[in-house]
């Protein structure tokens, strides 16, 4: 059996090889969040457009500007302000913080570090060439590449790209990933259940986490544990760039998904991974189209869901499979798990300071997905770990919708 890091490999190398031109979009700056870049992002000047000063101060050529000496404040330059006079010898200019240097300027003297009477202003320290302002080009050249393709776009690109005036951007189109519950027990989430039934609460987290990672969701409802059926909701989802299922991939005589695929023709790169929970997760490739199939109980899909999935759409997205963004905690309470699988287990990190600590959150295993809702990470215990003592060094998986 895989290990998780096993297993994810073996995604991001099947992936890999369906790397290659992608169907784009054009997507407004505004709207670009979670979208993956398809073109280069230049700039359209130099920036900083001008000598750009980093303080609130006076504007001085550093060789007049030496301790003690006195200079004639000659004006103000404030952010915004053209500026075209030259600064003369013996004078200096008071200037705020993201207003542009004079030509002759060559620093700029904290206001705190100078002392002014009426035009007079006098220097405590002797002032260094270059010092307090960020000169014209130093931050990126005109035309130069600032994005490039494949880069996932959060908050600070999509103000870059703002900043250089490109407010269409050249994106992939988000990767249409299929979801489809399986199980004769799962009703519509408007629907009431009849007591032995449960709601589809599956279909709500997988189109969360596709959305999250950069996958448009397909929904594609529930089929019911009978081959006809379930295989024409499988060839539906196989018509979409990537079919992600829930249940039915467990040893259960009416857990279907693998046999239903066989028969399609599927070729299966794992059928189980040494995890709790998500020991059965399955992910292969089907008529060109890569399937993963994770197993019904709510936190088992969530947890197989980032562990597999993300690194899929990642890579149909061109951007590269992100690493598990796995971090170090201080594990608050002794622990005790069974040898074996790795375990990820739901969890709270909280942190004193800047020393985060974990403890695990009581649950009554993978089916409790209100443990998970009371948890903001996994626990990951590794497979040959069995006693875990309080104060030890742990790895979280942090849950990214909410920390
Ligand atoms: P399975 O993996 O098909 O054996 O399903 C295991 C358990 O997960 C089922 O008994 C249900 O309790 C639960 N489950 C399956 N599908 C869903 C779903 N779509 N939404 C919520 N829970 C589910
Ligand atoms: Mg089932």
């Amino acid at each position: 059996m895989l290990t998780y890091e096993q297993a994810r490999q073996t995604v991001v190398d099947h992936l890999q090889t369906k790397k290659g031109p992608r169907a784009t979009t054009v997507v407004n700056v505004w709207e670009a969040l979670g979208y993956v870049l398809a073109q280069p992002v230049r700039t359209d000047r130099e920036y900083p457009p001008f000598d750009r000063s980093t303080r609130d101060g006076y504007a001085v050529r550093a060789a007049d500007a030496a301790q003690g000496s006195d200079l004639r404040c000659v004006g103000e330059i404030k952010a915004g302000d053209t500026v075209t006079a030259p600064l003369a010898r013996w004078t200096c200019v008071q200037i705020m913080t993201g207003a542009a240097l004079p030509s002759g300027a060559d620093a700029v003297v904290m206001i705190e570090h100078t002392h002014r009477e009426g035009d007079k202003v006098r220097f405590d320290r002797d002032a260094r060439i270059g010092q307090n302002f960020v000169p014209r080009g130093n931050e990126a050249k005109s035309g130069e590449v600032v994005l490039t393709p494949g880069t996932r776009l959060g908050y600070a690109e999509m103000a870059l790209a703002a900043q250089v005036g490109q407010t269409e951007l050249l994106c992939a189109a988000k990767p249409r990933t299929a979801i489809l519950s399986t199980g004769d027990e799962v009703v519509l989430v408007n629907q009431k259940p009849g007591p032995f039934q449960i709601r589809n609460s599956n279909s709500v987290s997988l189109a969360a986490q596709t959305k999250l990672v950069g996958g448009e969701p397909v929904l594609l409802g529930n089929a019911p544990d009978r081959l006809e059926p379930l295989r024409a909701k499988i060839e539906r989802g196989l018509k979409e760039d990537v079919l992600v299922m829930s249940g039915g991939v467990s040893m259960g005589k009416y857990d279907l998904v693998e046999t239903v695929l066989r028969d399609l023709g599927a070729e299966f790169y794992f059928d189980a991974v040494s995890i709790r929970p998500g020991k059965p997760a399955v992910f292969g490739r089907c008529r060109d189209t890569f399937f993963f199939g994770l197993p019904g109980n709510p936190v088992s899909t969530m947890v197989t869901f980032e562990l597999f999935v993300t690194p899929a759409i990642d890579l149909l997205n061109g951007a590269e499979a992100r690493a598990l963004p796995l971090v170090q905690a201080r594990l608050g309470d002794a622990l005790k798990e069974k040898p074996g699988l790795a375990h990820f287990l739901p969890a709270r990190v909280a942190w004193q300071g800047s020393t985060p600590e974990v403890k695990p959150v009581k649950w009554q295993g993978s089916g409790d997905l209100a443990a998970l809702a009371h948890a903001n990470c996994f626990l990951v215990v590794p497979p040959d770990r069995e006693e875990l003592a309080a104060g030890e060094t742990v790895s979280i998986l942090l849950r990214k919708d909410i920390v």
